[in-house]
């Protein structure tokens, strides 16, 4: 398998699993506190390529209990992360227009942590938490439980693509779904 050199944040709810108080009509694959947890389909194939081509790590705007009894279900060793981020890390900002906060997620912390923001990528189903940076960030769709969803498959794909870049920021991220149809018909 190729190796990236490049470090990949994973967001958590509802980019990996999709996480419920009411459950859906099957059973949850867990359960953490009174939330009924479903990964996503291909979650476990997607995190064994995501560990072996890059430097991994998870950032989720949860709280840090939930957010590690979360990731001690889907990653079978949780060494295989570089760090893990929760709620603690994120940004409040308040947004003047509406009078109320939102949630950022500021790679300037994860810089500090020694890695070049060209060599990192973010991936997110809300991507305003990743506005500040958004040359690292790539959206992914929401994931709310659906059986016959393929976004970890696609995200596959794309990220080999830009795995191999040299700056991840250099190239447009938004409507990556066209270019993964394009580089399989080239
Ligand atoms: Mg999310």
């Amino acid at each position: 398998m190729p190796k990236y050199h490049k470090l990949l944040i994973l967001d958590l709810d509802e980019t990996l699993v999709y996480s419920t108080e009411d459950p859906l009509l099957r059973n949850p694959d867990f359960k953490v506190f009174q939330y009924h947890v479903y990964k996503r389909p291909g979650l476990d194939y997607f995190l064994s390529v995501c560990t072996a081509w890059f430097e991994t790590a998870i950032w989720t705007a949860s709280g840090f209990e939930y957010a590690h009894q979360v990731i001690r279900q889907i990653f079978p060793e949780t060494d295989q992360l570089k760090f893990i981020f929760t709620s603690k890390q994120c940004t409040l900002r308040l947004d003047y227009e509406l009078g109320s906060y939102y949630v950022l997620k500021r790679l300037k912390k994860v810089k500090k942590k020694g890695y070049p923001l060209e060599k990192v990528l973010i991936v997110d189903d809300s991507p305003e938490k990743s506005m500040a940076n958004y040359g690292n960030a790539i959206p992914i769709q929401k994931y709310e439980g659906k059986e016959e969803d393929c976004e970890l498959f696609l995200l596959l794909k794309y990220l080999e693509i830009i795995g191999s870049l040299e700056n991840v920021r250099q190239v447009e991220k938004r409507g990556w779904r066209a270019k993964i149809s394009k580089s399989e018909t080239e």
